[in-house]
């Protein structure tokens, strides 16, 4: 079995991950339906997340950034940096949010193909 703060930080990974690759997938001009469901994606994951001492600590970050979904360059902007928030009070290095463009690839680029049989 991982230590807890094996398993804390591993989750963190998985988590920010999936957070990050779902922004880099959100729409430039999402429908009042696609916005919708990012802010109540982000509010429950929030409210879920399972190490109960983060989502306590991230409730408060999000509280004073809210999220934002009006596309997807300001859905990617705004985790980067509420995920800087984090990696600040952790101590960890702050990461370059003019980067973030093509870092994340679900490996996804098929599924427009794979749509039209
Ligand atoms: P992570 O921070 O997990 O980042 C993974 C990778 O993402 C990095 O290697 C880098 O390539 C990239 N990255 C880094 N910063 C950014 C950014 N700003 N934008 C985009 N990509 C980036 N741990 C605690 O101990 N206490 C907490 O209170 C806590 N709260 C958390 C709250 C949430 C919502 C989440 C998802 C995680 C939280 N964690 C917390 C876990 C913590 O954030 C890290 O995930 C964990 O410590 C592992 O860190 P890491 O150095 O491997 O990189």
């Amino acid at each position: 079995k991982l230590g807890n703060a094996t398993a804390k930080a591993e989750l963190g990974r998985a988590a920010w991950k999936l957070l990050h690759t779902i922004m880099s997938r959100f729409p430039d001009k999402p429908s009042d339906d696609e916005r919708t469901a990012l802010q109540s994606y982000i509010h429950l994951f929030t409210r879920l997340y399972p190490c109960g001492e983060c989502a306590e600590h991230f409730r408060v970050i999000v509280e004073k950034f809210p999220p934002q979904v009006s596309s997807r360059s300001a859905a990617a902007a705004w985790a980067c940096h509420v995920h800087n928030e984090v990696n600040v009070s952790l101590k960890k290095e702050v990461f370059d949010c003019s980067n973030i463009g093509d870092f994340y690839d679900c490996g996804c680029a098929d599924d427009e193909k794979a749509a039209m049989g």
